[in-house]
């Protein structure tokens, strides 16, 4: 069994209350969707509707340019507003709002390709492109990107079957429901990269997962092959990953390409199966809902777009008692001020507490014990970083390789000081961002009015 990456943490995987249970679908579906035109790296889409316009599923609304992926409507019906609505990233985003005509009109613009098996590589990968895939696990990273530049350096392709993230529980069903699109996602994936195989990756408390996809393999003859892996958070970290199935490091700074390897979530593969099979874009996510403060916790598949407070009215409710709702998991998903927010195409988890999970002290102060170094699975020195960040010394932050952090949360999670650590770093990062920015531009000044003084 593979599991070679360093540090790391074992938080308890609280998966219990949703991992027997059966993907749902959101009913009633939600009368409204909220679809925001950044749900991608890269610049956000522009919307290519008008508000009075009816749109069918599966047309595409939101034209991207440069690094990106174009977005498509999700249920049929009328937009209704085109406008800043609140997202999960923070702040507001530009959404095309539209009214569910709950008639689920596919558009014409979806068309299954007459022989998917006859494709060509750039037919695939162009069939990737126009159906908006990202990275679903949360990366959201331009799919179609990550293929077409890494033909020719990829050699090893494996999917990402860690889940390890407590709570989420959404690719394990996947992997009992789904089993046969995964498996030709990845066959697909093994074609465009012309490899000889795919490698799913999955963490051994998923072992029905790892028989239902052997139970494929073996049945299609595919050319995949599951390796278990021990459990370990953060080991669905693409770098963590590569290292745990390779035994290479992807250097500091670096993509999975440099040692010739290309992740690809779970989800993702199923996304490239459907394009490819049916023509069908993005227009569906499925969320776990769980946590303290949800009534009855669940996975549910809805469309993109709806808002998550339907999620929780599907799972019963929330408690009076909650405290904190997250979008994304419990270690690196965000914490959400308001339930107004909607599914996007990464949204993975959306989480409630209501119970103890909160371990805030008034005073959060180091100990110096040294966990989070042991736990950092970056070799980073979280102790330095927070006091360089606390005291505002940013060329030291920035000296600690404070860009490398992944905000993975294992050194927060382990930190019996309590101190805000993951937050600090996504604070610091900025500063140094900043720091950059202000510094390019002083220089270019600089040069500017040498060029000026020369001239005159
Ligand atoms: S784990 Fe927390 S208390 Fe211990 S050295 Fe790191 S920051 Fe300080
Ligand atoms: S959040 Fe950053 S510093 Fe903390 S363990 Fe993860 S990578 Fe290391």
């Amino acid at each position: 069994m593979a599991q070679a990456f360093f540090g790391g943490v074992h938080p308890n995987d609280m998966k219990a209350a949703t991992n027997e249970k059966a993907i749902e679908q959101l009913s009633p579906p939600p009368a409204q969707v909220v679809i925001p035109m950044s749900m991608h790296f890269g610049a956000p889409c522009t919307p290519i509707v008008s508000v009075g316009d009816y749109v069918k599923v599966g047309q595409k609304i939101g034209e991207f340019k440069g690094l990106g992926a174009p977005i498509h409507a999700s249920v049929s019906g009328k937009v209704v507003a085109i406008e800043p609505r609140p997202y999960s990233m923070g702040g507001n985003m530009t959404s095309v709002v539209i009214e569910n005509d709950y008639q689920n009109t596919v558009s014409e613009e979806v068309k299954a390709p007459a022989d998917p098996n006859a494709l060509t590589t750039e037919e695939m990968i162009e069939i990737v492109k126009n159906a908006g895939i990202v990275g679903m696990g949360g990366a959201t990273f331009p799919t179609h990107v990550k293929i077409s530049g890494g033909i020719g350096q990829v050699t090893t392709v494996i999917i990402n079957g860690a889940e390890c993230e407590p709570y989420i529980t959404g690719d394990h069903r996947a992997m009992l429901e789904r089993t046969e699109e995964i498996i030709g996602g990845a066959s697909y994936l093994v074609k465009m990269f012309g490899v000889d195989k795919a490698i799913i990756g999955v963490e051994d408390n998923k072992k029905n997962g790892i028989d239902a996809l052997n139970r494929v393999i073996a049945e299609t003859k595919a050319p995949v092959i599951v390796v278990p892996l021990h459990c370990r958070y953060p080991q669905g970290g693409e770098k963590q990953l590569c290292q745990a199935i390779t035994g290479k490091q992807v250097p500091p700074g670096g993509l999975p390409s440099a040692i010739g390897c290309a992740v690809f979530n779970i989800n993702t593969t199923i996304a490239i199966f459907r394009a490819i099979t049916t023509g069908m874009p993005v227009v569906s996510k499925v969320v776990t809902v769980s946590g303290s403060g949800v009534i009855e916790p669940k996975n549910v598949e809805c469309p993109i777009g709806t808002p998550v407070s339907c999620l929780f009215d599907y799972c019963g409710g929330l408690k009076d008692e909650t405290f904190k709702i997250i979008a994304g998991g419990p270690m690196m998903g965000m914490a959400q001020y308001t339930c107004d927010i909607p599914v996007a195409k990464g949204t993975g988890a959306m989480l409630a507490f209501a119970a103890d999970e909160d371990k805030t002290v008034e005073n959060p102060t180091c100990i110096r014990c040294g966990r989070c170094v042991e736990a950092c699975p970056v070799h980073l020195e979280p102790l330095y970083m927070y006091m360089y960040e606390q005291k505002g010394m940013i060329e030291e932050l920035e000296a600690a390789n404070i860009m490398d952090c992944m905000e993975c949360g294992a050194c927060a999670y382990i930190c019996p000081g309590r101190l805000h650590l993951t937050q600090t770093f996504k604070t610091g990062k900025q500063k140094v961002k900043d720091a950059a920015a202000k510094r390019k531009a002083a220089a270019e000044a600089a040069k500017a009015a040498e060029a000026a003084k020369k001239e005159a």
